[in-house]
């Protein structure tokens, strides 16, 4: 039963009047005034069009499509091209992961893994032909690297191949055949393409190939039964002896390490996922307690709920100061992977903490979505584990700081 006076799902990334926001030391004033400006621009559009819904998609998994083009027409693709700085692009998914994880990781995944590959790899013609519409999400994209028998040691044991056929395309020039499959891929039942990973059978080097997911060959089924990011669609997908051309394959990318450039960029940005996080269960849970009653008094009036929110609060500011160093090294084109790793294990380490204070801060209300705080706590445990878990990251950074890989 609802208690009286609490909303089932309060406004999200604002503070109970007159206190302060979770942001406590203010980092958000490192934006210059345009990048403010847009970050209120997408807090308006964050609480008109997801806010009120976000928990719906996500009971019902479905995905929202009807608000891309609201979402497009704020042109927060491509930061870096747009003049925006790495912190602002950082808290950019903060502030929609902080309203809506399963938006922020559809964004994600099509702007910094789609997007991006296609401007760091993409040949002349390929971003001519297709960042327009991808930018301005008229297409969607994906990015198949994980299989379902390799996760953490995709790099070594990919089993998805590619065969070079001299001649294979119908004017002439060579053509592909990919075969294998890959699993859990965000947006992979609707994108219109997918950056599709695969070994060379001729040499064993790693290649990266543009293909249109309607080609012959290509079967996608939606995952089904997640307990995390629901709104999310991930598929597994299939290609059997599927025909890409030569001219879909990426010229930049011949190894994993060329790869690696490009999850250091998305690990980024899902450790600032795992900022919004701890940010939106602050917000829910500051909130709760100053409105919930128990023994005649809010919850807030109680020692150790304030000793959880300090705590939470404390989490989530020191996650964003780490995040906002990055930033800061990202400018200066110094953000090695073992830093990256360091920052993506450290914050979901914390968010892990702080979001499971506050579910239990909202006792049995902390397990219904109508909360907020039960979808928060859950679409945690996929930060968690994606764009390499806890574990691989944490070991990245042990054999940096050892000279011994505890990896393998
Ligand atoms: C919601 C969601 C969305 C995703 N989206 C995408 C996507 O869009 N595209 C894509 O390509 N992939 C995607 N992934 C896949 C994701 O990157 C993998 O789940 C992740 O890399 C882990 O792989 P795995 O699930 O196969 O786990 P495994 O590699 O099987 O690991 C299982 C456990 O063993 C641990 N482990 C493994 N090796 C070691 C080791 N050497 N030392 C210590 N511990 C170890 C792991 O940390 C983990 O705890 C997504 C995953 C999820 C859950």
């Amino acid at each position: 039963m609802m208690p009286a006076g609490i909303a089932p799902s309060p406004a999200p990334a604002e503070s109970v009047a007159g206190l302060p926001t979770a942001d406590f030391f203010n980092f958000e004033s490192m934006l210059n005034a345009g990048e403010q400006a847009k970050l209120a621009e997408l807090r308006v559009f964050l609480a008109r069009e997801v806010a009120p819904f976000a928990a719906a998609w996500w009971n019902k998994a479905e995905f929202p499509a009807h608000i891309l083009p609201k979402l497009a027409a704020l042109e927060l693709s491509a930061p870096a091209q747009r003049g925006y700085s790495n912190l602002f692009a950082g808290l950019v998914i903060a502030e929609i992961t902080r309203v809506d994880t399963s938006l922020a990781t559809f964004f994600l995944v099509h702007h910094d893994l789609f997007v991006e590959s296609l401007y760091g790899f993409g040949s002349e013609e390929q971003k001519e032909r297709l960042l327009e519409d991808a930018a301005s999400l008229r297409t969607t994209g994906a990015f198949a690297l994980t299989e379902p028998e390799h996760g953490s040691d995709v790099a070594g044991g990919m089993e998805t191949v590619a065969r070079r056929v001299p001649g294979g395309a119908p004017d002439g020039g060579d053509s592909w055949v990919l075969n294998g499959a890959k699993r859990w891929i965000g947006n992979g039942t609707f994108c219109d393409y997918m950056l599709v990973w695969a070994r060379d059978e001729a040499d064993g080097g790693i290649r990266g190939f543009i293909v249109d997911a309607t080609l012959p060959g290509v079967s996608r089924s939606r995952i089904e039964n997640k307990i995390a990011l629901r709104t999310v669609q991930n598929a597994d997908i299939v290609f059997k002896d599927v025909q890409v051309a030569e001219s879909d394959r990426f010229a930049g990318i011949n190894s994993f390490e060329d790869t690696n450039e490009l999850l250091r960029g998305s690990r980024i940005m899902v450790a600032w996922q795992g900022v919004g996080q701890q940010l939106a269960a602050f917000d829910v849970a500051r909130q709760y307690a100053v409105e919930r009653r128990q023994f005649g008094r809010p919850l807030a009036k109680f020692q150790l709920v304030q000793q959880q929110l300090v705590t939470m609060l404390g989490n989530a500011v020191a996650s964003m100061g780490m995040m906002v160093r990055i930033a800061q090294l990202q400018d200066q084109g110094a953000a090695d992977m073992p830093q990256v790793a360091l920052a993506k294990s450290y914050v979901s380490a914390r968010m892990r903490e702080t979001v499971g204070m506050g579910r239990s801060l909202l006792g049995g209300n902390g397990i219904v979505t109508d909360y907020r705080m039960a979808k928060i706590f859950a679409d945690a445990e996929a930060i968690y584990t994606y764009e390499g878990s806890f574990e691989i990251n944490t070991l990245i950074v042990g054999r940096a700081v050892t000279g011994v890989s505890a990896i393998v």
